[in-house]
C-alpha cells in the first residue's frame, strides 16, 4: 500500500512549525532528516506581502506541509 498523499500527524506538523518559529531548521520527526523549504510566493508582489507561507518538504519521506510565517509589525 503505497501512501501517495502522505503527512505528518497534527502533533509532528506542531512539533515542526514551533521548531522553524524559533527559527531552528525544520526537521522530519519520522527520519530525522533535514526538510527542505520552499518559498510559496503569492504572485510577483511576494516582496511586498505580509503574509510569507513556506512549504516544507522532506527529501526522504516525501511528506510535507505548508508553514504560514506571519510577520508582526516592524519595530
Ligand atoms: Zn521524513
Amino acid at each position: 500500500m503505497s501512501e501517495e498523499h502522505a503527512q505528518f500527524e497534527p502533533a509532528e506538523q506542531q512539533a515542526i512549525r514551533a521548531a522553524v518559529a524559533a527559527g531552528k531548521p525544520a526537521i522530519c520527526p519520522r527520519d530525522g532528516a533535514t526538510m527542505t523549504s520552499r518559498a510559496i510566493g503569492g504572485g510577483s508582489f511576494g516582496l511586498g506581502y505580509a503574509r510569507r507561507r513556506e512549504w516544507l518538504i522532506c527529501p526522504t519521506c516525501k511528506r510535507s506541509l505548508i508553514f504560514d510565517r506571519r510577520r508582526g509589525t516592524r519595530t
